[in-house]
């Protein structure tokens, strides 16, 4: 009996969840078409500075999927694409992916002659608006592939400045949509997770106050290739912040907001607070917390970091957060719940610790979603899920999900073999 699996995997999503379920079915002899909605791979991974508890780069690990997806036949990778059409049954499914349209096609050379002749700039979503790219751009991060995209939207019209100038023709700003389809065994959504939008937490003065940030905001500007060149600042000033506070559980635990605990948070602030400790030691630190979750082996970490920091923490939530004018300065009003204290205490930089919305825009409506929209795992019908659009987590969780979901995929691939 041939119990080889015949049809292909479709995995949706290319950040570390989906990179890895593609690398493992491709161990087991598993086909896979790789769907990712932006012009790189990497997801939310490639935007960080450094990785709890190891503090390494987010090269580490995706670097690795990188090399196993380049130039491997069994792995046919779309970015800029998306699955419009899910039908069929398990073993049996035919979807559609639209792919492009792709204005700028393999034969950039990454030369940047045509960012030069590009008129216009915009937010860079991929430094949270916190610099500008052109509208022609190359993908932060890891770029893979490595090639300019274009944002469209934002193309003054019959501006073609960007297709003249490029030598090796690479650009067609004519381009069209393709459209693919393909039969396939499973399906694993691996889509991820967007930060919770801080500014509907009206009292935490986020887009109301310069200097209060987010927790993803903090990423990037600690990284060496983000917006202030890898020092955390003040947006308002530029300067260091000599105080800075961190407001845990921002929207979440919260039944106005992310009723859910995002479970990273916790350990994303203390790496944080390591960011700062090495490059700002006599900073004064304060955690604001309902409770700091550090489960497993990130109490280690907790244990490494915090004894060694210029830390206060103070169990109770922020009530409110207000700017004062003359300095920028925020004061935050909080009650100590230790004390019984109400208290108000000025800070240089206020960081909200926002929690992670589950990423389904776009997706076909034939997966599974709990009441916060996170997607069922779908064990029965080969229509699974794999990392933060399953369940909040971090890297390590994400790849052992992801691991759990291609082994189910390929006993579906392998069922459909037989079948076949
Ligand atoms: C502030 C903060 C700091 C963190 N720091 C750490 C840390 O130090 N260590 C750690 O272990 N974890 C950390 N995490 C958690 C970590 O970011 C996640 O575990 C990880 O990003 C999960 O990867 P993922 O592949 O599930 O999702 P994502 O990284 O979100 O990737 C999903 C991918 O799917 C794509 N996509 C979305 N929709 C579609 C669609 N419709 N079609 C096709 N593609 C689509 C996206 O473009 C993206 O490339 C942190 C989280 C936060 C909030």
């Amino acid at each position: 009996m041939n119990l080889e699996p015949r049809k292909p995997v479709l995995v949706i999503g290319g950040g570390i969840a989906g990179l890895t379920a593609a690398v493992e079915l491709d161990d087991a002899g598993c086909a896979v078409i790789l769907v990712e909605k932006s012009a790189s791979l990497g997801g939310q991974v490639a935007r960080l500075h450094q990785y709890f508890p190891k503090l390494c780069p987010p090269t580490c690990g995706i670097e690795m999927h990188l090399r196993r997806i380049r130039d491997n036949d069994a792995i046919t990778l779309h970015t800029n694409a998306e699955v419009t059409e899910v039908s069929g049954t398990r073993g049996d499914y035919c979807v559609t992916v639209r792919v492009g349209p792709d204005y700028v096609s393999e034969a950039c050379t990454a030369c940047g002659e045509c960012v030069a002749a590009c008129p216009v700039e915009r937010p860079d979503p991929f430094n949270y608006g916190l610099t500008k790219t052109k509208a022609m751009y190359l993908p932060g991060g890891i770029p893979y592939p490595v090639r300019y995209a274009i944002d469209r939207k934002v193309c003054p019209p019959e501006c073609s400045a960007c297709e003249r100038v490029c030598r090796y023709g690479a650009v067609n700003l004519r381009a069209a949509a393709d459209w693919r389809k393909y039969h396939v065994s499973a399906v694993i959504a691996a889509t991820g997770w967007e930060p919770y939008d801080a500014g509907r937490i009206e009292y935490l003065g986020f887009g109301r106050c310069a200097n209060v940030v987010t927790n993803v905001m903090v990423e990037r500007m600690a990284a060496a290739d983000g917006p202030t060149g890898g020092v955390i600042r003040r947006p308002s000033d530029g300067r260091p912040p000599r105080s800075v506070a961190f407001v845990q559980c921002a929207g979440s635990r919260d039944e106005n907001h992310l009723p859910y605990c995002s479970s990273v948070c916790c350990a994303a602030t203390i790496k944080q607070i390591s960011y700062l400790q090495a490059q700002q030691p006599e900073t004064a630190i304060t955690v604001f917390y309902i409770d700091l979750r550090t489960p497993g082996r990130l109490e280690e970490f907790r244990n490494r970091v915090l004894p060694g920091a210029n830390v206060q923490l103070v169990k109770g939530k922020v009530a409110r957060v207000e700017e004062k004018a003359e300095s920028g300065n925020i004061a935050v009003t909080a009650e100590d719940v230790m004390s019984g204290r109400k208290a108000t205490s000025e800070f240089d930089l206020v960081v909200l610790a926002t929690g992670m919305a589950p990423r389904t825009q776009g997706l076909p409506a034939v997966f599974e979603a709990d009441e916060y929209g996170f997607l069922a795992s779908g064990d029965g019908d080969g229509l699974l899920s794999a990392g933060c659009v399953h369940r909040p987590g971090e890297v390590s969780s994400s790849v052992r999900n992801a691991t759990a979901a291609a082994l189910k995929a390929y006993q579906a691939a392998r069922r459909s073999g037989h079948h076949a």
